[in-house]
């Protein structure tokens, strides 16, 4: 049976710290757009104006079982739960926690943030780094794969430690923030490798950090002449959008071009606060990629995807990648068949805008890079046709420059009762499937025309 959510009537455990009176703060930090939420066990804080303090929130993460357990009163606390807890980290801050709606892994927010058992299934292709990372560091921190970009690993904290984390061997294990002698480092090797034109600010999540360390390091990565992008890999639209605030996108503007990706992965973190978060961020001139993983359980649903990727389109958030889970330690239970992505995609073309539609990757082990991966459109080739299928199973042909051939090919035959092979022989030009409605709105604007 579901368990609805539950309250705790203090919030006193969740943090040693005084919170900050909201009077106090700088007016500046504050997200006006903000929509004040839930009426749980923060509702003073909502009331009082601290549910807008992103930093309120990073104080008051829930950071253990004990502090799960009083937020959530009727959550059951299994061995598995409290031992997968201490081998990954937890973290989840208030605003995320209060979107949880029922008390099991049948919630796909409890699912991404509440630490399960089944982390604790390793069978023996997993890896705490499949990725290679490491390997692909010429200096600490800064991982170089491919010619133009690099990426850089500025932080391991994040508000929310996301159980699919794909860098779970890194984010939460310790908190800290990059030092100044490996920014020096990672900057110098910038500036000698000029082909690379492209930086991405990763972690942990690098939103985390108060502006001002922000700052420092995206403008030392700016005073490389040849970085002419900086990306920043973030997952804070979605799990602490109080700190999109007027300051930190005041910042941002100074060292443009910057582009964030965020980590979207379920309709129902397309939140108001959410949506002002990303507003805030568009508006000032920043375009917003998304990131999907491709979870069990949690987006997984070809109409899931679909409510997912129509609503980012909504916020001005382009869908940019669905990956496919890595072969990470304690993210087993996530992962889907390939097949799974591939039956998304298929439903998505040609029903969804192909602006909504995210490019579906395997990120290959070993550091082999991201490796898109699609239905079958190409279903035969000659050298005068490629046979091609659309999203109705409709069979096409299309000529190739070599069109003499192809021309004389199509005298020779007939478009009657075609197949595969008369198509790729330019002997016929389409195989149309008889149920279509693209195609019966044709016939009946032909009967309209018609007369009829
Ligand atoms: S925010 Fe990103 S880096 Fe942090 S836990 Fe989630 S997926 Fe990992």
């Amino acid at each position: 049976m579901l368990k609805t959510v539950g309250t705790a009537d203090s919030d006193a455990s969740l943090s040693s710290e005084e919170p900050p009176s909201p009077s106090s703060a700088d007016a500046s930090t504050k997200p006006a757009s903000l929509v004040a939420a839930p009426a749980t066990k923060w509702a003073t804080q909502a009331r009082s104006g601290q549910w807008l303090d992103w930093r309120w929130h990073m104080r008051n993460r829930i950071r253990t079982v004990a502090q799960l357990r009083e937020r959530f009163p009727a959550l059951d606390v299994s061995a598995g739960l409290l031992q997968a807890a201490q081998k990954f980290p937890l973290a989840i801050t208030p605003y995320y926690a209060s979107l949880i709606r029922q008390l099991d892994a049948s919630d796909p927010i409890f699912r991404m943030c509440v630490p399960q058992a089944q982390e604790l299934h390793d069978p023996g292709f997993l890896k705490d780094d499949p990725l290679e990372e490491a390997e692909d560091m010429p200096v600490p921190g800064l991982v170089h794969r491919y010619a133009d970009r690099a990426l850089l690993i500025t932080t391991t904290t994040c508000s929310t430690y996301c159980r699919h984390c794909t860098r779970k061997r890194v984010a939460g294990m310790y908190e800290s923030t990059i030092r100044a002698a490996r920014l020096q480092q990672a900057v110098a090797y910038l500036a000698a490798h000029p082909e690379i034109t492209d930086v991405i600010l990763s972690g942990g999540d690098p939103l985390t950090m108060s502006t001002e360390m922000l700052e420092r390091i995206v403008a030392a990565v700016r005073s490389v002449p040849s970085v002419q992008l900086i990306r920043i890999g973030t997952r804070t639209p979605v799990v602490l959008p109080a700190r999109i605030t007027g300051e930190l996108v005041g910042m941002l503007k100074k060292y443009h071009p910057i582009w964030i990706n965020t980590h979207f992965n379920h309709p129902a973190e397309l939140t108001p606060e959410a949506a002002a978060a990303c507003e805030r961020l568009v508006d000032a001139g920043v375009p917003l990629g998304n990131q999907t993983v491709l979870l069990r359980g949690v987006n997984d649903r070809p109409e899931i995807m679909e409510q997912l990727c129509r609503g980012l389109v909504r916020l001005r958030v382009r869908p940019y990648y669905l990956f496919q889970c890595d072969l990470v330690r304690g993210i087993e239970h996530f992962r889907t068949p390939l097949s799974r992505g591939i039956e998304i995609m298929e439903y998505m073309r040609g029903r969804v805008s192909g602006l909504a539609i995210p490019t579906f990757v395997v990120d290959a082990p070993h550091g082999g890079g991201k490796i898109p991966v699609l239905p079958n459109y190409v279903v035969s080739t000659s050298p005068t046709h490629t046979v091609l299928r659309n999203f109705e199973g409709m069979l096409v042909a299309y000529p190739e420059p070599t069109a003499e051939a192809a021309a004389s090919a199509m005298a020779a035959g007939g478009d009657s009762d075609p197949g595969v092979w008369e198509l790729a022989t330019g002997k016929a030009t389409a195989i149309r499937p008889i149920k279509s409605s693209r195609l019966r709105r044709r016939v009946m604007k032909g009967l309209c025309q018609g007369g009829g």
